[in-house]
């Protein structure tokens, strides 16, 4: 199997967030995808390659173009105006500080559009992060030509990882949403409609509000439930979609602490709406926060799971597009996305080279 990745993704290094209200150091740290590399190394079957720059224009396609154009001075202006060594805000537009008097329009101020484009604490603005996202994106579109070019399974090493970043926001670790812009660009190369899965322990919000609205892309998330998970707002199971995207959003909310039996349970209803819905391409956002060690988050998977959960998602007999999303037990992560990706080539032996 093809993983594409570069070492670019250490150029965001940030040291604090503040999560539960706590500053603390950052769990998405570059130790993450360097101990999935090494265990993909290690394994033998895996060939790395390098991702191709794909230009601005497939992030254009999902998201706010003011927004990128934000994250990519952000930094230089922050120098300027502030200069503390990590960009977090301290205000946030909350839509009802405004409720009434109409939209307002980007600020001057660099910390007010900071809180401007983002809606939380936990995803600070480095001297890499813009370039680290451009490759994290460029990952995932990388990966996309591969299986277009003929794999029928590809995996992209992507960080910062996406899965949260909506339209015209960033947030949750998230500062381009890959697995939208892969998605949308299938869409638009394959003229097919394209399924996303969505198996990081957090709902994607990012992904799911991109698009809520279309028919031709559907969004099915397996997730902690947002009555105690975060992102708290969105990822409840009557959100189904809206106008033309009705019935293309599925999600299933979990219980904490749910095991190997019962998810494996509920991949299958998310499998099972996959095969209804149209197309060749499905794209994987694989987390491995569902793990019974990740640090901050509490379902209680094991490896072996995940090696069931790459073969299930194989047996649908789809091209794969596999973007990696979060997981914070770093000791185990490499293993466990091995055992996953190990589980697609098990299913579907002929799946791993060009076919
Ligand atoms: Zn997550």
């Amino acid at each position: 199997m093809r993983v594409v990745y570069t070492s670019r993704h250490r150029q965001h290094d940030a040291d604090t967030e503040v999560q539960f209200g706590v500053p603390g150091p950052l769990y998405e740290v570059p130790a993450r995808i360097e101990s999935i590399r090494a265990a993909l190394d290690a394994d033998g079957g895996f060939e790395l390659v390098d991702p191709v720059e794909h230009g601005v224009e497939p992030i254009h396609a999902v998201h706010e173009p003011a927004m990128v154009r934000f994250l990519e001075t952000a930094w230089s202006e922050w120098l300027r105006e502030n200069g503390a060594p990590e960009m977090i805000p301290d205000t946030i537009l909350h839509p009802a500080l405004r409720e009434g008097m109409g939209s307002l329009g980007e600020p001057r101020p660099v910390l007010a559009r900071l809180g401007y484009w983002t809606w939380e604490t936990m995803t600070p603005i480095v001297a890499g992060t813009y370039e680290a996202a451009r490759w994290a994106a460029d990952t995932a579109l990388t990966t996309v030509d591969l299986v277009l070019g003929g794999e029928s399974v590809a995996y992209g090493l992507c960080r910062p990882p996406g899965h949260h970043a909506p339209r015209a926001a960033f947030g949750g670790y998230c500062y381009f949403n890959n697995a939208a812009i892969a998605a949308e660009e299938l869409t638009r190369r394959t003229h097919e409609p394209v399924a996303i899965l969505d198996v990081d322990y957090h709902h994607g919000n990012g992904t799911q509000q991109i698009f809520y609205s279309r028919g031709d892309v559907l969004y099915a998330s397996l997730h902690g439930d947002p009555d105690r998970a975060y992102p708290y707002f969105a990822g409840f199971a009557d959100e189904t979609g809206a106008g033309d995207g009705e019935g293309a959003n599925l999600n299933i909310p979990l219980p904490e602490g749910c095991e190997d039996a019962a998810y494996l349970n509920e991949i299958d209803r998310a499998l099972d709406r996959i095969a209804e819905h149209g197309g060749s391409v499905i794209v994987v956002s694989l987390g491995f926060d569902t793990y019974v060690r990740d640090p901050i988050c509490d379902l209680a998977l094991t490896t072996a799971a995940y090696h069931e959960v790459g073969r299930r998602v194989a047996a649908l007999g789809r091209r794969l597009v596999i973007l990696q999303e979060g997981g914070y037990y770093v000791p185990h992560l490499g293993e466990n996305a091995r055992q996953w990706l190990r589980g697609v080539e098990e299913r579907s032996p002929q799946l791993s080279r060009s076919g």
